[in-house]
């Protein structure tokens, strides 16, 4: 469905490069933080085994091979002529500066790219990193993106969830990221269980106040063997209904700067040892009644973006 009630992320695609532009994930063995005991030993609630990197190629094959892979898959079914190198499973700033640097050198030297972008937590996101980051685009002439877990601005939902790091790391990474000249992409769970309508209010607050470019949102999936899995099969946590999802996704979107992209309005969850994912229905189902929610109810995003910069003095103001 097209709906002009939101800025769609492939829309945005074809007017910055004039055309579509594909994703190509890299799937890096790897660990986080937040996992390995630096932080942390469980990781987030959510989190399975494969450090949210699910729908990759084996972590086995080179960086270039798994890209040289992929862009074949998207030549071929799409006839894809730009693309992107997506570092996506676990947390990519999370290795060796030096290591860092050759992973990113060899994915820059695939043709065809506009852009990389680089997943990771927002503890993990330091200067000497982004300073490499800075040479690699004004040499090559890549658009570099930042893209960072938060999941939810409640700083004691945060702690709930095991993240391990709270709201002010974030807010301190975007600023770094943008001091760097690179646009930042924002994950958030708007139906987190210890989460209300005022806290999706103010994650759209707060990405519009920093001035985040692109953001994707989740709705909760329920992985087994997972901590949330255990509360979950133990009726300790609920899931709001799809009905009251809909309705923070759209509270989200209103409030939400309307330059802001949205790159994703609800993701797929991984394939396997599931216990609930998108009420048991498919995620185009999920964003195709978001879409028609939007449309029906006349809800544009940014409608209501009208808090930021001194909203009480404007009518003091003397006129232009
Ligand atoms: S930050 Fe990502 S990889 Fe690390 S524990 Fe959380 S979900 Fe898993």
């Amino acid at each position: 469905m097209k709906t002009g009630h939101y800025k769609q992320y492939s829309e945005h695609l074809i007017e910055k490069y004039g055309e579509k532009v594909y994703k190509l994930p890299v799937n890096l063995p790897g660990t986080c933080p937040n996992r390995d005991g630096t932080l942390g030993l469980g990781g987030c609630v959510f989190c399975d085994s494969k450090g949210s990197g699910f729908d990759c190629l084996p972590n086995t094959e080179s960086i270039r091979q798994q890209l040289e892979e992929n862009k074949v898959f998207f030549r071929r079914r799409f006839n894809a002529k730009k693309f992107i190198a997506y570092f996506q499973a676990f947390t990519n700033t999370y290795v060796p500066l030096e290591r860092f640097q050759e992973n990113i050198l060899q994915a820059a030297s695939v043709d065809d790219l506009v852009g990389i972008s680089v997943s990771t937590r927002p503890d993990c996101v330091n200067d000497r990193y982004l300073d490499f980051l800075a040479e690699v685009k004004e040499r090559q002439n890549l658009e570099i993106n930042i893209e960072l877990g938060l999941q939810t601005v409640n700083y004691r939902t945060l702690d709930r969830i095991n993240r391990g790091h709270t709201l002010a790391e974030f807010v301190d990474a975007v600023l770094r990221v943008k001091r760097h000249g690179f646009e930042t992409c924002v994950h958030l769970i708007l139906n987190l269980p210890w989460d209300d309508m005022a806290d999706v209010r103010e994650n759209a607050k707060l990405l519009s106040a920093l001035g985040v470019e692109y953001v994707k949102l989740h709705s909760l999936y329920v992985v087994r063997d997972t901590v949330l899995g255990d509360m979950f099969r133990k009726g300790e946590i609920g899931i709001i209904s799809l009905d009251d999802y809909i309705e923070r996704v759209a509270e989200f979107l209103v409030y939400l700067d309307p330059e802001m992209v949205i790159q994703r309005l609800v993701g797929k969850g991984p394939r396997a040892d599931l216990l609930f994912s998108n009420w048991g229905i498919s995620w185009w189902l999920v964003k195709q009644r978001i879409e028609e929610y939007l449309v029906n109810n006349d809800i544009h995003q940014g409608g209501k973006f009208d808090y930021l910069n001194g909203k009480a003095v404007r009518s003091l103001l003397p006129a232009d």
